[in-house]
């Protein structure tokens, strides 16, 4: 028996659709080709793919809509959005209604491949901790503690006001994959709070101060521009 993880993508554009099915192949995925919405929830219910491809401009319906059908189902299969759309507000909404990633066209092969990786060692963590949280997370010489609330970097401790050590707790525990700046604001500063992202902007910049972490070289937290943040994996 074959323990190939299985890839659905949906894509109607033939000649993307064949390059990746190619790379996927190439490298021990099993991938399974739909060229329309409608296709690709049919073969979504008919051979339970570990992870789907997503494009969101597809000939019948909006991918978006793909996206929130699969998202309203229970069996929670990692989705990455494959667009051409560079229009942050749709990657924002794709992220916000459940997208675990995206890959903007065009895209490298590797680039892509390391996204499938990150996603699914993600998903294969959560299924395997089965929602107990960890306590520890460790990026380079940085450890987040959440249990004792307490952030080491390279042997010393450094202090975060408790709305910074949120922000950094989310982040670790999420350790990977972009957050939009909603679902930070909305975790850290409750649902209704009304924040800007200004507030979440000054925060950061607080947090990477006393990280000595260099914006356009961070070492921690990357800046997905005009959309939120990731931190790196440990
Ligand atoms: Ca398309």
């Amino acid at each position: 028996m074959s323990d190939k993880r299985l890839i659905l993508l949906i894509e109607d554009d033939h000649a993307i659709s064949n390059f990746i099915c190619r790379a996927l192949t190439a490298n021990e995925y099993k991938p399974l080709a739909a060229f329309s919405g409608k296709e690709g929830l049919s073969l979504f219910f008919s051979h339970g793919p570990d992870l789907v491809l997503l494009d969101l401009g597809l000939p019948d319906l909006d991918g978006l809509e793909v996206l929130s059908q699969l998202r309203d189902l229970p069996r929670e299969v990692p989705i990455i959005i494959i667009s051409a759309r560079d229009r942050e507000s749709e990657k924002v909404r794709a992220l916000d209604m459940g997208a675990d990633d995206y890959v903007v066209k065009p895209f490298g092969v590797s680039e892509l491949l390391a996204r499938i990786r990150s996603t699914l060692r993600r998903a294969d963590r959560l299924k395997i901790s089965q929602g107990i949280q960890r306590d520890v997370y460790q990026v380079k010489d940085l450890t987040v503690n959440i249990a004792k609330h307490q952030v080491i970097q390279n042997g010393e401790e450094i202090h975060f006001t408790q709305n910074e050590f949120k922000i950094l707790e989310l982040l670790a525990i999420h350790a990977g994959k972009v957050l939009t700046y909603d679902f930070i604001l909305e975790h850290v500063w409750g649902p209704y709070s009304g924040s800007s992202n200004q507030i979440l902007r000054v925060n950061m910049a607080n947090i990477r101060r006393k990280l000595k972490e260099n914006p356009s070289a961070p070492n921690y937290i990357y800046t997905e521009l005009g959309i939120g943040y990731r931190m790196l994996e440990d």
